[in-house]
């Protein structure tokens, strides 16, 4: 039942991924931020997690983000507080399974570092992929002028 519960929400996450990835990407060529979609003047874009966003937006990203660190890093202070206690007491209780406590939880640390290296590794993806994007508009930018410019001014001298 869990484990059903978790898969639908996981589809549901993906789902809201892809499609908040589109709306960035739409969103990206008409040069408007990610997040507000206010328009984007040059030198005032901030590309972060693969978007394009206005200094307003980044900030709430980056002050999001900071939490997230400080959140994660507090988690691994008090789970190896956790981890030292607990041995520590199967220990001193005579128990002989108190090796097997601290093994349990550096596998689950361990488990838990490869997800988030895996997240990195998508963000660091998609960063790529927003750079593609941003290089080939740019190549767009300087072809057209030149595309339009000719038979623009054709037209006005004739
Ligand atoms: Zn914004």
């Amino acid at each position: 039942m869990i484990g059903l519960a978790l898969a639908i929400a996981l589809v549901a996450i993906g789902y809201l991924r892809v499609l908040s990835t589109r709306t960035a990407r739409r969103r990206f060529f008409a040069r408007l931020c990610a997040t507000c979609s206010t328009s984007l003047s040059a030198g005032e874009s901030y590309r972060i997690e693969g978007r394009v966003l206005c200094a307003a937006c980044a900030d709430r990203v980056r002050r999001r983000l900071e939490r997230v660190f400080w959140g994660v890093l507090a988690a691994a202070v008090v789970l190896s507080l956790f981890v030292i206690i607990g041995t520590w007491s199967l220990w001193k209780r005579g128990d002989p399974t108190w090796w097997m406590f601290p093994l349990f939880m550096i596998g689950s640390l361990g488990f838990l570092a490869l997800l988030t290296a895996g997240a990195l590794r998508f963000m660091k993806q998609e960063n790529a992929t927003a750079e593609l994007l941003d290089r080939t508009r740019l190549q767009i930018e300087l072809l057209q002028p030149r595309g339009l410019g000719k038979p623009g001014a054709g037209a006005g001298g004739r």
